[in-house]
């Protein structure tokens, strides 16, 4: 394989020349702090692009067309993006919850996108939003493709995530649940893009982390309140949906009982999350029961 080299482009025409040119393994650097934690996935060889210097690639932008943000935007702005917050809350509250005040000054979305690790904390938000990916590959030319085709081991350098504005509902909201209240990467967690118009819902999607490889959508939850009326009755099918889909997921796993139970808790303070309501009102401890 070589020695490592490493090159900093400051635009994206210095970028496709160095991937156009490059013979051997190419490999990103956003804000390294998956891959320089212990050198777990430290390259040894090839060419290692450090994306830290990208002129456009950290930008946000959020209005009635949809949501751009560029691959080398850290974690700490869109958790402070004022436009995203009212726009896609949940992902302004996943971005909140990722990490230390430290890891999320370098962490980028881009980079929570390729590590691709189960539990990342944005991912599940832009599957529920059905993002896609502006890429750049290894020849140098442009796709786009939804996040659920992104594959990290084919090279591909994520420019930018897409949300397209009809992907985007109104309410939305993500919880988490982990070893300890800050920095930690999380056992479960959820989020709920949602209409929701006198007292029913209309559509809904939602998407987990931490139930397989790679974050998931949840059909039988989502089904069980798209277009049902918020009550009891249908916050208990809701509860017992979310149960199955753990059921589903991870079968006959050590922590398949433990999920079974956690995610009810997450759940109904998913929902209310996302219509600004209490967890601890009456329906919702009625449900619980
Ligand atoms: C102490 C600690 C706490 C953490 N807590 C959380 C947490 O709560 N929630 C959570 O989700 N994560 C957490 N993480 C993981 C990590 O911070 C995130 O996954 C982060 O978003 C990774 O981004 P990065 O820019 O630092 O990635 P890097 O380390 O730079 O890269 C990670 C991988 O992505 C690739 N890559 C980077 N940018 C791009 C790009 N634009 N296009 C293509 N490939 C790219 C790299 O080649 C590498 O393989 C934590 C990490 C640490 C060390």
């Amino acid at each position: 394989m070589g020695e490592l080299s490493v090159a900093t482009p400051i635009d994206t025409m210095e970028l496709r020349a160095l991937l156009s040119a490059a013979a051997g393994p190419v490999n990103f650097i956003g804000g390294g702090t998956d891959m320089l934690i212990a050198g777990r996935t430290m390259p040894t060889g090839g060419l290692l692009i450090d994306l830290s210097r990208m002129a456009g690639m950290a930008f946000i932008s959020a209005d009635d067309g949809g949501i751009r943000i560029g691959g080398a935007t850290t974690v700490a702005a869109i958790a402070g993006h004022r436009g995203l917050a009212t726009r896609l809350p949940a992902l302004a509250e996943a971005a909140a919850q990722c990490g230390s005040v430290q890891i999320r000054n370098r962490a980028t979305i881009g980079g929570n996108v390729a590590n691709a690790a189960p539990a990342a904390d944005l991912v599940p938000v832009l599957v529920a939003a059905k993002a896609r990916l502006g890429c750049i590959g290894r020849d140098g030319a442009s796709r786009e493709l939804a996040i659920c085709d992104y594959a990290p081991d084919r090279g591909y350098l994520i420019a930018e995530v897409i949300l397209p504005g009809d992907g985007l509902l109104p309410c939305s909201a993500f919880v988490k649940l982990g070893p300890r209240q800050a920095l930690s990467i999380s056992r479960l967690n959820i989020a709920l893009l949602a209409e929701f118009q006198d007292g029913r819902f209309g559509d809904v999607r939602m998407a987990a982390g931490a139930l397989g490889p790679r974050p998931l959508r949840l059909p039988l939850a989502e089904a069980s309140l798209a277009g049902k009326k918020l009550e009891r009755a249908v916050l208990r099918e809701f509860l017992s949906a979310l149960a199955a889909e753990v059921d589903a997921a991870i079968p006959g796993r050590n922590s398949q009982v433990y999920k079974r139970r956690a995610i009810a808790g997450l759940g109904l303070d998913l929902v209310a999350q996302a219509l600004g309501l209490s967890p601890r009102g009456q329906l919702f401890e009625d449900a619980a029961e």
